[in-house]
């Protein structure tokens, strides 16, 4: 008999590893069919300028609660409400999930970074859009800077009230391409937009979780197999 069910569990390593994971179950199986994988490799030379600001991302987070749940290999931070959203193409994403990996999962002009951030949308058909931000992990508590606000977490009551915009860099250019989920059922497609600045996470913030974090819960990188990548240049600056 075929398994087909949420819970088949996969890792990041041997039996259970991201070269079987599509040997799993069947719905595994169906999400790796599709072409476009992530992550990948990006690189500016290689990247399409973006020049009509109507295909530009845009951002409309605000304050708001969020409870914290280990799955899947990481920590996720899970709205209540899903205030926050983005607009592409017209169409609102609501914030669904905010979860990391480490190191990153995408590269960027041949650099990996220590960890990875993503913040998961959906719009009201089910599609996915997730947001990439790339991080260095600052020694220190930050004082200033996008990530400071995140340094602590209520362990005891599992709820924290935050914007969502202090885990976006404050330059907003970014690349751009359609791929995957980068966990089973790996499946697509996806809008992807990946920031260029690399944002600093402080250990502080990292340490909380530190018993429950997985080290190495990044995907390897995928073949790009001919698909355009775009790059969108921060305007504001
Ligand atoms: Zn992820």
């Amino acid at each position: 008999m075929v398994k087909r069910n949420m819970d088949v569990p996969w890792s990041y390593s041997g039996a259970n590893g991201p070269e079987y994971w599509h040997t799993l179950c069947d719905w595994y199986a169906e999400g790796a069919t599709f072409r476009y994988q992530s992550p990948i490799h990006l690189r500016h030379d290689a990247a399409s300028q973006i020049v009509h600001s109507s295909e530009a991302i845009s951002f409309h987070y605000q304050t708001e609660r969020f409870t914290e749940k280990e799955f899947k290999n990481t920590i996720h931070f899970i709205p209540f409400e899903c205030d926050s959203y983005v607009t592409f193409n017209n169409v609102d994403y609501a914030l669904t999930d905010i979860h990391y990996h480490l190191p990153s999962e995408h590269w960027i002009d041949g650099q990996q970074q220590s960890v990875e951030i993503h913040l998961v949308h959906m719009d009201k058909e089910g599609n996915n859009l997730v947001v990439g931000v790339l991080c260095e992990i600052a020694p220190e508590i930050l004082a200033e800077g996008p990530l400071r606000q995140s340094a602590v977490w209520d362990l005891d009551r599992h709820l924290e009230v935050f914007d969502p915009s202090v885990f976006l860099p404050k330059t907003r250019s970014h690349f751009h391409y359609v791929g995957s989920l980068t966990t089973p059922p790996t499946k697509g497609p996806i809008n992807w937009f990946v920031f260029d600045e690399i944002a600093q996470l402080s250990r502080a913030f990292l340490s909380q979780f530190q018993e429950e974090i997985l080290q190495g819960n990044n995907r390897p990188l995928q073949e790009l197999r001919g698909r355009d990548v775009y790059y969108f240049p921060d305007r504001t600056e």
